[in-house]
């Protein structure tokens, strides 16, 4: 709470950053990563729970759905009684890494810019879990009978059919599956270890991602 906060002074509150996406378990992976690689995103991170669905909408759908968003994010930050400095936004593509991939980034993050200004939109290839297949020293720390098989590693894990069947079929055993609920603590626990900065394998949307949080510090942050 503020030092201020009862004493009729306006507390300052520094500009929040909106965290948006498909689920909660989402929703905690990017705070989990933003707070973990940047502790200046600490204390700034609020959420907005209606699931995004903006990456298959028709144009005339994404920009009402964009328009939704925005709405709500802005609201969520009046809410903080703070500024709204930027927004992230999470989305599975569901498939594997291709032009496609570019191309609906690029649309959306453009509807989204039209509306929101400074936004990231966080578009997963073929989702969340090909980035867990990254990090293999992570997922053995974090339960011992995980271990990503040889020909997963060193890999464009963006390129991977159904990275989630393969993290529950073949990176774990019974009785003790992933389910997606872990993949939060699976990054905790890569970036503990700092397995962040030495992936094992390459994902076009990971990348993507490190450069929206280090374009995000240096400009939506630093500028408030
Ligand atoms: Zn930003």
């Amino acid at each position: 709470m503020s030092p201020h906060a009862g004493t009729g002074c306006r507390a300052q509150k520094k500009p929040v950053v909106v965290l948006a996406g498909e689920d909660r378990n989402d929703r905690r992976s990017l705070r989990i990563i933003l707070e973990e690689l940047r502790p200046d995103m600490r204390g700034r991170l609020v959420e907005i729970s209606p699931p995004v669905r903006l990456r298959e909408a028709s144009p005339a759908n994404l920009a009402h759905r964009v328009g939704k968003l925005a709405n709500l994010a802005r609201a969520r930050a009046v809410r903080e009684n703070a500024e709204l400095a930027c927004v992230f936004v999470h989305e599975d593509l569901d498939a594997a890494d291709s032009e496609a991939y570019v191309q609906t980034r690029e649309r959306v993050q453009k509807a989204l810019e039209a509306e929101l200004g400074n936004v990231h939109y966080v578009l997963a290839v073929w989702e969340m879990e090909a980035w867990l297949l990254l990090f293999p020293e992570a997922l053995t720390a974090l339960v011992s009978t995980w271990k990503i098989p040889a020909k997963y590693r060193a890999r464009d894990t963006g390129r991977l059919q159904d990275p989630k069947r393969i993290m529950m079929r073949e990176v774990t055993k019974a009785p003790r599956r992933y389910r997606e609920s872990d993949a939060p603590d699976v990054l905790a626990t890569a970036v503990a270890l700092g397995c962040h900065e030495r992936p094992a394998g390459g994902n076009r949307s990971w990348d993507r991602l490190r450069e929206d949080i280090a374009q995000c510090c240096g400009r939506h942050l630093q500028q408030r």
